[in-house]
């Protein structure tokens, strides 16, 4: 029996990785249910799952939770706060912590995993893109098992040779390039002219995938495929220049690794993230995931057309970051994170995303990122300096 963590349980990941565990209550019990202030949700879930502890961010609203799980009679401790979070993604019984916050907010629990060696289900991208020097050296030097729940990062997991990848040496040898696919999000037909007027419910509304609010945004700009990029550099060690994008609308192939002597292996599926989620929960075995099978007779076609970076200029500024390295990656993740705030609550325009962070990027200067401290004071800076954009 595997005991698990979800770290960020109410969201959109959270919820498809507790539909797979209810799947199958003889493999995994959950230790651990955390989100940032929805107490509803949270108590639902309680209900469901009875875990030993929940936890909220928000320290009123673990308040008002503590008092529904009196009066409903349960024995689940409740706890608040960014440490609390680190408590239960490193205690002594906890098997498994599935890193599903959005953000940068998920960096420090799942940093506190990686160092007390658990077998970590990164969906948290944020974490590599802020960090991945640092915390990849955690991972390794811990003995944690880091399995990539990302879509694109599972099924380039599933293509390469796992048995080097396992221990986090692979070296790419025989490898050409990895292939990232991007459905191209909403708006991949329309005329760039006419993205400076969309709105954000037009963003969230993705066609292919249903996500939280900002991965949708990041996926309407294709920043989501940018960080995407970076997180791959980290997980698999490719340089930028073997790390390529490519738009397939059907999201069936969620990647590809294009090898020297010319193979090149795809992983597909239907686009239900319960797939990666059940593949990296349950590797090196199989287990039923509930999503429906793929019927390719039904899908018909695949298509395949180049990543336009006039279109999409988001994309051309995380290679920019993860070329210049240190912590430049961690400015365009501030600097990301504002703006789509700023985008959701109406303050900026669609097209102005990649403007603030293009200027964050330019004007402040990175440092080599070898502590958690310069990575953190970078983050704050770039923040800071991406508000002063918006007002
Ligand atoms: P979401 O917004 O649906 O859920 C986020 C969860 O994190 C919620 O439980 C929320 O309560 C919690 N949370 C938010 N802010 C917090 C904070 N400051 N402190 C603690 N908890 C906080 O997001 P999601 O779509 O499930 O995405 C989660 C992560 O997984 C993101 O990093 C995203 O990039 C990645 N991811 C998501 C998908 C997807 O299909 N949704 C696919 C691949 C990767
Ligand atoms: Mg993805």
């Amino acid at each position: 029996m595997q005991l698990v963590t979800i770290l960020g349980s109410t969201g959109s990941i959270g919820i498809s990785t507790l539909d797979v565990i209810g799947r199958h209550p003889d493999k995994y019990k959950i230790y651990a249910l955390t989100a940032n202030r929805s107490v509803d949700s949270l108590f639902k879930q309680c209900l469901q799952c009875n875990p030993e502890v929940a936890v909220m961010l928000d320290q009123a609203a673990a308040e008002q939770l503590q008092q529904k799980i009196i009066k409903a009679g349960l024995a689940i401790e409740v706890m608040s706060g960014v440490q609390a979070l680190e408590l239960v993604a490193s205690q002594t019984p906890v098997d498994c912590v599935v890193a599903a916050i959005v953000g940068a907010a998920g960096l420090m629990p799942t940093l506190a995993a990686a160092k007390s060696g658990k077998r970590i289900l990164l969906a948290n991208k944020e974490a590599l893109v802020m960090s991945g020097a640092l915390f990849m050296r955690e991972v390794e030097a811990n003995g944690a098992t880091l399995l990539p729940v990302d879509s694109e990062h599972n099924a380039i997991w599933q293509c390469l040779p796992v048995g080097r990848h396992q221990q986090h040496h692979f070296d790419g040898k025989g490898v050409r390039r990895i292939i990232l696919t991007a459905s191209g999000g909403p708006f991949r037909d329309f005329e760039t002219t006419q993205l400076e007027h969309v709105t954000p419910e037009q963003a969230v509304a993705h066609p292919n995938w249903s996500m939280g609010q900002k991965i949708s945004v990041d996926s309407a700009t294709m920043m989501n495929k940018g960080l995407e990029v970076i997180e791959a550099h980290w997980l698999f060690g490719m340089p930028a220049n073997q790390i390529d994008v490519i738009l397939h609308r059907q999201s069936i192939i969620h990647s590809m690794v294009d090898y020297d002597d010319g193979s090149v292996l795809a992983q597909m599926g239907n686009p239900d993230m319960r797939t990666p989620i059940a593949n990296a929960l349950a590797w090196p075995e199989r287990i039923d995931s509930g999503v429906t099978p793929l019927d390719l007779v039904a899908v018909g076609r695949l298509d395949f057309t180049k990543a336009d970076v006039n279109h999409f200029p988001c994309l051309a500024l995380a290679y920019k970051a993860l070329e210049a390295g240190g912590t430049s990656t961690a400015i365009l993740n501030a600097a990301n994170e504002v703006a789509v705030d700023a985008f959701l609550n109406h303050q900026i325009g669609f097209t102005h995303i990649a403007k603030i962070i293009d200027r964050v990027l330019t004007e402040l200067p990175s440092n080599n990122g070898d502590t958690l401290e310069q990575v953190l004071a970078d983050d704050q800076q770039a923040r800071q300096f991406a508000k002063t954009l918006i007002n």
